[in-house]
């Protein structure tokens, strides 16, 4: 049985969507298949949803910046921002916790916890060194 503290868990996890239809990945999520047509219905009442598949692991940075301005929540003068791209050819944008962070290099996504609010906490994908 689950217990009441796992059902109202806090989910961390930054997800990909799979299309029920023709298996392909989204990040985000669509509304519509670009490759078979098929809808997503969160609701599930007239379409099946698209699975969610945890996303994280080896990845590229395509491109990066520093970001000084922050809104409230974020507890450091300033933060990196960085593209990566993982194996499969999603794409994301995350956090990165890398001090010299270079175009090109291999990283390793996983998600964190990027911002925090009074009785909020934020979870994102932070982008370490491989
Ligand atoms: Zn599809």
């Amino acid at each position: 049985m689950v217990s009441t503290r796992d059902l109202y868990a806090e989910d961390r996890n930054v997800y990909a969507y799979r299309c029920p239809k023709c298996g392909v990945l989204y990040h985000p999520a669509p509304m519509v298949c670009k490759g078979c047509r098929n809808r997503r219905d969160p609701s599930e009442a007239v379409f099946p949803d698209f699975e969610k598949v945890p996303m994280g692991g080896p990845c590229r940075l395509l491109s990066w910046t520093r970001i000084y301005a922050l809104p409230e929540g974020i507890d450091r003068p300033s933060i990196a921002f960085g593209i990566v791209e993982f194996d499969n050819g999603l794409r994301a944008a995350g956090q990165l916790m890398v001090a010299d962070p270079q175009s090109g290099a291999r990283l390793i996504a996983k998600s964190g916890l990027v911002r925090e609010l009074v009785g909020r906490d934020f979870y994102g994908l932070q982008l370490f060194e491989a």
